[in-house]
């Protein structure tokens, strides 16, 4: 009889490692610190996801429910991994609630934290109450609220959207392109054009990197039917004039100084190394890459395979990913993990 595979992270990478063990028959034990599953998506209430255009709670709600379903996984919310000792194939693991579990291997599923913009003081988050963030934007939408100014529940006329908060920034050790931002920024600005079209949406950039097929559905769209405006810029701050929210920088296209006033402005945050990393690494003896995230260390072989045998990684604890990649990176692992243990598949613990 074989022993269930332990996944750390209810995320969409670790709700389709789960998903796919238990489709062949495999059993796991899915161990998620928070109170509910489907991670970023449903934890941080986004709105509309894209490319799909599905919401969120539809979209990673499904994948919560079949995995709730499934009788061979074992969900554990409110726990995190205390302890992991052993060899592949004869885990032993210990919760913070006291459970304890013998497991074949561990796939990582835990992650990335948004990036938190007070770490960027100069550009008025935590000072003017009208300066958000994507995440507080994409909340206002999937509340049903609409987009309105935090200050005083008023329709903004101007928005600016500020790119790359929290990437691509050495001055704050990340150097790292958060690779979905500008995607979920364009979809953003034409949510709030469609939804006030009197609104002016501005997207101050350093690079447009609406990857793949993403260009035509969102860079080209957003400006040709939904008339949102880019700009290329460097913003130095965002102050106010007790009315309005300045943003100041150069446009650095013309080379010339700009100040411009708006009602809102939101930063586009990205994706840090999950917090807990450097506890995760310890508990399951694994190495970090230099930024912080989850080490990879075979790219061609085993898929999401770390510097520990037996120890996997899916999703965006590895580092920026979509979603689609993290459920990719999920099924793949799973897959990867049963192809290094040569078990035979259909038997559950
Ligand atoms: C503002 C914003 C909007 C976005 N919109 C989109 C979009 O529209 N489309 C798209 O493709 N991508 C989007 N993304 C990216 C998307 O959030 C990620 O691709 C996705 O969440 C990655 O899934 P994951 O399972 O790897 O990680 P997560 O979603 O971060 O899930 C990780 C899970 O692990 C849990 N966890 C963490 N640490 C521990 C621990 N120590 N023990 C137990 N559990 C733990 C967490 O609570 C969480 O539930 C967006 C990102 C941002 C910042
Ligand atoms: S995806 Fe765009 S906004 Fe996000 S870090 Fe990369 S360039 Fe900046």
């Amino acid at each position: 009889m074989s022993k269930p595979i332990l996944i750390v992270g209810g995320g969409p990478a670790g709700l389709a490692a789960a998903h796919s063990l238990g489709s062949i028959g495999r059993s796991s034990i899915l161990v998620e610190k928070e109170g509910e599953l489907g991670g970023a998506p449903i934890l941080s209430g986004y709105a509309k996801l894209v490319p799909t255009g599905e919401w969120a709670k539809d979209a990673i709600g499904g994948m919560v429910k079949r995995v709730v379903d499934d009788s061979s996984v074992r969900v554990q919310t409110g726990a995190t991994v205390t302890s992991f000792d052993g060899e592949p194939g004869n885990f032993k693991v210990e919760l913070s609630n006291g459970d304890k579990h013998e497991v074949e291997a561990a796939i990582l599923c835990s992650g990335f934290t948004h990036f938190d913009s007070v770490n960027k003081p100069e550009w008025g988050f935590g000072t003017f109450p009208d300066v958000v963030t994507t995440t507080q934007v994409e909340q206002m939408i999937s509340s049903g609220g609409g987009v309105r100014c935090p200050s005083d529940k008023r329709k903004p006329k101007r928005v600016a959207i500020l790119l790359c908060v929290g990437s691509r920034d050495r001055q704050i050790g990340r150097e790292w392109c958060s690779k979905i931002c500008c995607t979920v920024s364009s979809n953003i600005a034409m949510e709030i054009r469609e939804e006030l079209p009197d609104c002016h949406v501005y997207i101050y950039y350093m690079d447009i990197r609406t990857f793949g097929l993403y260009e035509t559905k969102y860079y080209w769209r957003s400006q040709e039917e939904f008339k949102v405006k880019y700009i290329k810029a460097r913003i130095a701050e965002v102050t106010s004039d007790g009315d309005k929210l300045i943003v100041k920088g150069e446009d650095t296209l013309v080379k010339r100084p700009i100040t411009i006033p708006f009602d809102m402005v939101v930063h586009a945050v990205g994706m840090d190394p999950n917090v807990d990393n450097p506890d995760i690494a310890a508990t399951f003896g694994i190495d970090l890459e230099e930024h912080g995230y989850v080490g990879v260390a075979n790219r061609y072989g085993a898929m999401g395979a770390t510097s520990r045998p037996g120890v996997y990684v899916a999703g965006s604890a590895t580092g920026p990913e979509t979603i689609d990649d993290s459920i990719a990176q999920g099924h793949a692992t799973a897959m990867a993990v049963l192809t290094d243990l040569k078990q035979p598949v259909g038997e559950t613990a």
